[in-house]
């Protein structure tokens, strides 16, 4: 990975620990090797730090990253919850909105030809989409009802070889919130469609098989 790219991307608001921003870099390269021509697409982008690990393999690569995040803040950014900031909140509207952060990203990382966002509600967006995906990355909201909507949405539209990776997969209850295992890994993998590749921290590489 580009050093001045992985640099940026450590100091980018977000919650994507450096060796799994490694990992999904890395998952990057297997899902366009296996899957020709085929963009990727992230759901959940933030202030885009993940974006940036991502939107480095796709621009060595020369594929499209669609980078989807409705910019209002999952439930557990907004205000009294444990991953709130106050420095994404807009001052005139009071409301998060992460995408000016998100945009900033993108243009130091020199990504605007490479980063298209989808700026808007993960599920319209995926009852619309057509294109197959060599890589989905699922990291939008961690409620139950987002993440299992973000499952139903999106897993079909990644191609065969291609790669779904999970963020926030907690198998053990202590470590954090349920849902990305409960309502996306478990179901991924109970579905006979993914196997799991590997897992770094809480994140989680499947291929799609069938
Ligand atoms: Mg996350």
């Amino acid at each position: 990975m580009d050093a001045t790219r992985r640099a940026l991307a450590v100091e980018t608001n977000g919650f994507m620990p450096p060796d799994e921003g490694d990992a999904l870099y890395a998952a990057a390269e297997l899902a366009m090797a296996a899957v020709p021509e085929a963009p990727m697409l992230e759901v959940g982008s933030y202030c885009g730090r993940s974006t940036v690990w991502l939107g480095d393999a796709a621009a060595s690569a020369g594929r499209l990253l669609f980078a989807l995040d409705h910019h209002r803040g999952s439930e557990e950014n907004q205000s009294g919850w444990e991953h709130h900031d106050p420095s994404v909140v807009d001052v005139a509207s009071g409301r998060i909105d992460t995408l000016p952060h998100f945009r900033n990203t993108i243009e130091a990382a020199g990504l605007e030809s490479t980063v298209v966002a989808l700026v808007g509600p993960s599920a319209a967006i995926a009852a619309t989409w057509q294109t197959p995906l060599s890589l989905l990355f699922i990291d939008g909201g961690h409620g139950a009802e987002p993440a299992r909507a973000d499952f139903a949405g999106w897993t079909p539209h990644v191609a065969i070889d291609g790669i779904l990776a999970i963020h926030d997969v907690f198998p053990d209850p202590a470590d954090g919130g349920r849902p990305p295992y409960e309502e996306i890994f478990v179901p991924a993998l109970e579905s006979g469609r993914f196997r799991l590749e590997s897992a770094t921290g809480s994140l989680r590489v499947l291929r799609r098989v069938d």
